[in-house]
């Protein structure tokens, strides 16, 4: 089976892993406008799925979380780990306006450790907290988890181009099977309006003394991540498509910080990063289309929208792409 994947992203990648896996004899090329300069490469990466995450029904949006967690859980078990960038991190929320902020529906069902602070830790950073959660999950430093699925996925035979692809039709007809993992990009490719730019910024500095995650209020967090190098956040903008580093944020980012952890005011700034969050109001599309010209009519699985939890959810979304798939190759077997 010769199968096509547009974007070469978290959710691209991952896709294409487990089609291989599936698929042993499939042959796969991933299509990109570009692989370095992704969404995916600006993420955090922590494994925190917001409440209001959401796939087509509770109980498919709980078990992409589930398999996600499942699937990096086993990585972090192996040697590999520190090579795929993956590891375990603790750490805490709190909050001052409300006790909602400090509770997750889905984290407090998956991770082996959430659980409501004592008083004392919630004079551990500045702030006169009145809410607090601390919880062990994951983190995926996707700087070198990337870098990994790819290097994993080239040994076993996949091709990677690096080419904008203007219309998912003039690809169908090269290949039997077409995988739309394109994150923003669907918004032109599928004429999607129910996808929004969230714009985010970070700042990565140098503080090795963290060793623990903060989140704040106003979207600030500090998360602790490989070789001394922590991420300072951050920012939410909803429908700007604006790319650029805006000095201001990076400010408030620092100052919001340094309020939390004094400290972090000597940390050195190693770089600032920007990225647009691929948003998807009502809920993530991974789902099967029909596309058709004038000589004949393939199938399209897509899988995009993943917002501000990508990283966290694409093994999940990837395994559900592909068990679609599978479907539809049963369908055309039986006709
Ligand atoms: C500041 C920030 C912090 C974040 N932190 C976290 C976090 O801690 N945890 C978490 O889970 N998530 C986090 N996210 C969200 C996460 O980064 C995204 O959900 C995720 O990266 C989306 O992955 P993707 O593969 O769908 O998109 P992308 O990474 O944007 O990849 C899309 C791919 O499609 C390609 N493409 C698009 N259009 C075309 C086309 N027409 N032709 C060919 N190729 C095309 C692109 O070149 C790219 O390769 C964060 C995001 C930001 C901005």
């Amino acid at each position: 089976m010769k199968v096509a994947i547009v974007g070469g992203g978290i959710v691209g990648l991952s896709t294409a892993l487990n089609l291989k896996n599936e698929f042993r004899d499939s042959k796969i090329t991933i299509i990109a406008s570009s692989f370095e300069d992704t969404t995916s490469h600006v993420a955090a990466g922590i494994f925190r799925v917001a409440s209001s995450f959401s796939g087509p029904t509770d109980e498919i949006t709980w078990k992409w979380i589930k398999d996600s967690y499942e699937y990096y859980d086993d990585i972090r078990k192996t040697e590999e780990a520190a090579l795929a960038g993956i590891t375990n991190v603790s750490g805490y929320i709190f909050a001052k306006s409300s006790p909602y902020a400090i509770k997750n529906q889905w984290m407090e069902k998956l991770l082996p450790i959430y659980r409501k602070v004592t008083p004392e830790e919630l004079k551990l950073v500045e702030g006169g907290w009145k809410y607090g959660s601390f919880f062990m999950t994951i983190l995926n430093e996707t700087s070198l988890h990337l870098p990994w699925a790819r290097q994993k996925l080239i040994l076993n035979g996949t091709v990677l181009v690096e080419k904008t692809v203007n219309s998912l039709k003039e690809i169908t007809k090269n290949f039997d099977l077409v995988i739309n993992c394109s994150g923003l990009g669907a918004r032109e490719l599928c004429n999607d309006r129910h996808l929004v730019p969230i714009r985010g910024q970070v700042t990565k500095v140098k503080a090795p003394w963290i060793k623990t995650f903060f989140y704040g209020e106003n979207d600030t967090y500090i998360i602790p991540g490989f070789n001394g190098i922590c991420t300072l956040g951050g920012v939410r903008a909803f429908d700007s498509e604006n790319r650029e580093f805006c000095p201001h944020d990076a400010a408030s980012i620092r100052e919001r910080c340094v309020k939390l952890i004094p400290s972090l005011s000597k940390a050195e700034v190693v770089r600032h990063m920007t990225g647009l969050r691929p948003h998807r109001e009502g809920n993530v599309r991974v789902e099967l289309e029909k596309i058709s010209d004038e000589f004949s009519s393939k199938m399209v699985v897509h899988n995009y929208g993943h917002g501000g939890y990508g990283v966290s959810t694409a093994p999940g979304t990837a395994k559900y792409a592909v068990e679609l798939a599978k479907e539809t190759r049963r369908m055309s077997s039986k006709l």
